[in-house]
């Protein structure tokens, strides 16, 4: 009987650390949930700048539509020299 007793302790006891291992998962995983959005918006708005590749904000860019084309530039400087071999090049 005393046996039974035990074993039946053991087994609640391993119920209840499965269940706030699961709860402590649980909560983790929201909380990257509510950290994660801002990365990704952040990621998403992310543009190249055409003349030397850099990433950057798209907010931060400089942005020029060319006959319909859509060029990102990291600065003003970039977007002259990109002027500049365009007018080069024809
Ligand atoms: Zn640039």
């Amino acid at each position: 009987m005393r046996t039974i007793i035990f074993l039946l302790l053991v087994i609640l006891a391993f119920l209840v650390i499965r269940f706030t291992l699961n709860r402590v998962i649980a909560i983790r995983k929201k909380n990257q949930e509510l950290d994660s959005p801002g990365l990704v918006n952040v990621q998403k708005n992310l543009v190249t700048c055409v003349v030397c590749g850099l990433n950057l904000p798209e907010e931060e860019a400089i942005i020029e539509t060319l006959n319909g084309d859509e060029f990102a530039f990291c600065c003003a400087k970039h977007q002259q020299d990109f002027h500049k071999s365009a007018i080069k090049v024809q």
